[in-house]
């Protein structure tokens, strides 16, 4: 089956969703954004607006593209005909187990034959999901990284039941939106960047919670001695410190100590990170 992709469609259109819609758009493809009601497409339409403005500034091309990119986005509450045409879809609904598994028994059932679909779940393997696809030979993850416009990884990951002929399509497609295209070809939970950075992170806190070195000192290492342009605590700041404090606090008991330090230490001071103004390092708002 040939594997033409022109007409795409993004379920979901919150964070990652909008972006991905509008990236996609931005890049010459028609784009069908569909989300579950009215109050969802009403959010959509807010994000689709301040996403122009964006790239109007911050991306080559965009003052000339950005308005017509935002006016050509159709936006649909209803699944059937969202993807009754669809070469491909690309799932960013919430990161929930049974409401993708959900989604994508509907979404086999609608879509026709042709249509390929890729999960952008960074935390689900998208085995965890093929079998409810009705088509795990035209599935796989694509997943993008927040801010597509400027952090633009496409890690594509294929399931062992992935046709190698989809796969190196969506490798393309990628590329075809602006993405750097990623090939992952055997399944790995959290692709290669969480794979790398999450241990990363969780280092660099262990050093400061145990009271092994400042979190700024932690930082200075790892710039001075690998030329790298931020440490660890710089890039917290950055994701916000609410996700990691939420994740060590499920995890063993050197991750329990670990949240209990972020959250006397900061999360219970309001210091969230560069979006409250003040994380690991203040950032005079
Ligand atoms: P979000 O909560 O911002 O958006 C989810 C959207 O899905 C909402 O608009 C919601 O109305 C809609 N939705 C809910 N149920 C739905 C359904 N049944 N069908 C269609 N739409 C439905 O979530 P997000 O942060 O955009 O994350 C979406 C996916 O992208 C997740 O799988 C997440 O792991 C992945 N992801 C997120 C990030 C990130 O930084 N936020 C980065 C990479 C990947």
């Amino acid at each position: 089956m040939t594997s033409d992709i022109r007409k795409v469609t993004v379920l979901g259109t919150g964070v990652l969703g909008s972006q991905i819609a509008f990236q996609t758009a931005f890049h010459g493809f028609e784009v069908t954004a569909y989300d579950i009601d009215e109050a969802a497409l009403t959010a959509a339409r807010d994000r689709f607006a301040k996403l122009a403005e964006i790239y109007r500034t911050d991306v080559d091309g965009g003052a000339d593209k950005a308005d017509a990119t935002r006016d050509g986005i159709v936006l649909s509450a209803d699944l059937a005909a969202a993807v009754a045409d669809a070469d491909l879809v690309i799932e960013a609904v919430p990161e929930v187990l049974s409401l993708k598994q959900d989604t994508y028994r509907k979404l086999g059932e609608l879509a026709p034959e042709k249509t390929i679909f890729a999960t952008n779940s960074s935390t689900l393997l998208p085995s965890d999901i093929k079998d409810f696809t009705g088509r795990p030979d035209r599935f796989l993850a694509l997943h993008f990284a927040n801010q597509v416009w400027k952090f633009n990884t496409g890690e594509v990951m294929s399931t062992p039941d992935t046709d190698p002929a989809v796969f190196d399509r969506v490798v393309e497609f990628a590329a075809e939106v602006g993405m750097v295209p990623i090939p992952i070809r055997k399944e790995k939970a959290g692709y290669v960047l969480n794979s790398l950075l999450v241990p990363f992170l969780d280092a660099g806190m262990e050093l400061a919670a145990f009271g092994y070195a400042e979190p700024a000192d932690v930082d200075k290492v790892w710039r001075i001695a690998t030329g790298a342009p931020m440490g660890p605590f710089q890039i917290l700041d950055v994701i916000g410190l609410t996700t990691p404090y939420n994740i060590s606090s499920h995890g063993d008991e050197k991750g329990q100590q670990i949240a209990a330090w972020l959250k006397e230490n900061y999360i219970d001071k309001g210091k969230l990170g560069i979006a409250t103004g003040e994380g690991f390092y203040s950032y005079g708002k």
